[in-house]
């Protein structure tokens, strides 16, 4: 998987120590995303809230999921990353780990935005698992563009 031993352990330590696992309500949107190439899958929720601007704040990011050590550290280390950001901010932190995860090893990671995220910076020259590290981003990515028009119209499960 990474070449570098402490990337490793990083990742399997949140593999056997994932954060903020389970699924909890409130939330507005479920969604279930599957890599059938590996056999991972997960089911993750968000909650957005609006803070006192009016900014769009990542109450929470709820999941659960099977699959390799990879698939799921890497929902671990987005739930770590993204709880508590500004939506515009997280979507920062998305695209800077889709990135690196599409950069076949040629890109130097930023801890500042990523966190654990740069363990997972040998992944990318694996194209086969370059899917299991950005599944539960994609799931992310997926729930909150819907989760959007749900906060706007008030609309949160409880
Ligand atoms: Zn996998």
């Amino acid at each position: 998987m990474s070449d570098d031993p402490l990337h490793q352990e990083i990742i399997l330590d949140h593999y056997r120590n994932p954060r903020g696992r389970g699924l909890r309500a409130p939330f507005e949107v479920q969604v279930h995303h599957v890599n059938p190439t590996c056999g991972d899958e997960i089911d993750l929720r968000v909650h957005l809230t609006k803070d006192a601007d009016g900014r769009v704040v990542v109450s929470d990011v709820s999941y659960d999921g099977q699959g390799c050590s990879i698939s799921q550290a890497s929902a671990s280390v987005l739930a770590e990353q993204i709880v508590g950001l500004s939506l515009g901010d997280a979507l920062m932190v998305q695209q800077g780990f889709s990135e690196l995860m599409q950069s076949r090893g040629t890109l130097t990671p930023d801890e500042d935005l990523l966190g654990d995220g740069i363990a997972f910076a040998g992944v990318s020259k694996y194209p086969a698992r370059v899917k299991c590290a950005l599944l539960a981003w994609m799931a992310w990515r997926d729930a909150v563009s819907q989760a959007v028009d749900s906060v706007v119209e008030g609309k949160t499960s409880e």
